[in-house]
C-alpha cells in the first residue's frame, strides 16, 4: 500500500514554511508522495487568482520529485472542502494509506470543518506545530490531545502525530503584507516566487 500525503491550503503565496512541513512529513513518515493541493474557493478566505497561485506553487516544488499540485479543485464548482478532496483523490490513487498534512491552527478548527468528523477518521493528521505566541512543543501537544478528545467524546477516533520542525512564524499573510509595503520577501519564499510575484505585481495596489 502506497503512503499519500496530502497538502491542502490557499497557498497565497506558498513560502518556505510550507516547504520546510512538506520536507520533513516526507521523511518522518516515511511518504512516497505529497500532493499539494490548492483550493479554488477556500471557505471564509479571499484570495489571488488560482492560476497565479498554481504557478507559484509549481516553481517552488519543481526540483522535488515527491511533490506534485493536483488541480483536481477546479473539477469542482462551489467551496473547497477537504472531505470531497480526500473522496476524489483516493478514487483516483487507489491502494494508498492517506495522510494529511496540516498546520495546528487549522487542525484546532477540524471539529468543525464541514463533514469534519468523518474526514478526520480517512487519514492520519501530520500536524506541524503553530502557535500565535510561539508557545513550546509541549504546549501544541496538548492542544492536539485536546482536539482528540473533542473526537472521541462524539464517539469518533483521530490519529494524528506533530511533525517534528521547530515553531516557523512566517505566514502568507506576513508576505502580501510586506508585498503591499514595497519590503522585501526573499527571505520568506524561494527566489522563483519572488520574481513571479514581482513580474505580475500581485499583493500590491496594482495586483492583477
Ligand atoms: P494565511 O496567512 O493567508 O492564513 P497560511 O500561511 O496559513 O496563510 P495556508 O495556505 O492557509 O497558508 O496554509 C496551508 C496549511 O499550512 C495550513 O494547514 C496552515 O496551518 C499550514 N501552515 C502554513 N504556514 C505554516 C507555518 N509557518 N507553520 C505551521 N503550519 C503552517
Amino acid at each position: 500500500m502506497q503512503q499519500v500525503a496530502i497538502f491542502g491550503g490557499t497557498f497565497d503565496p506558498i513560502h518556505w514554511g510550507h516547504l520546510l512541513i512538506a520536507k520533513t512529513a516526507l521523511h518522518q513518515v516515511p511518504l512516497e508522495q505529497i500532493i499539494w493541493v490548492p483550493s479554488l474557493n477556500p471557505p471564509h478566505k479571499q484570495a489571488a487568482l488560482f492560476e497565479h497561485r498554481v504557478a507559484m506553487m509549481q516553481l517552488a516544488i519543481r526540483d522535488h520529485p515527491a511533490f506534485t499540485v493536483s488541480l483536481i479543485e477546479v473539477k469542482r464548482s462551489g467551496i473547497s472542502y477537504a472531505i470531497n478532496t480526500l473522496i476524489d483523490l483516493s478514487a483516483l490513487h487507489p491502494n494508498t494509506h492517506w495522510y494529511w498534512i496540516i498546520g495546528l491552527d487549522a487542525f484546532q478548527t477540524l471539529p468543525r470543518w464541514y463533514r469534519g468528523h468523518e474526514l478526520a477518521q480517512m487519514c492520519d493528521w501530520l500536524v506541524a506545530p503553530r502557535l500565535p505566541g510561539g508557545e513550546t512543543i509541549a504546549q501544541s501537544e496538548l492542544i492536539c490531545k485536546q482536539v482528540e478528545q473533542k473526537f472521541r467524546e462524539q464517539s469518533f477516533t483521530i490519529n494524528w502525530q506533530l511533525l517534528h520542525i521547530p515553531l516557523v512564524g512566517v505566514s502568507s499573510s506576513l508576505i502580501r503584507k510586506l508585498s503591499h509595503e514595497c519590503q522585501s520577501i526573499r527571505d520568506f519564499v524561494p527566489e522563483p516566487v519572488k520574481h513571479y510575484i514581482a513580474t505580475h505585481q500581485l499583493y500590491s495596489d496594482n495586483s492583477e
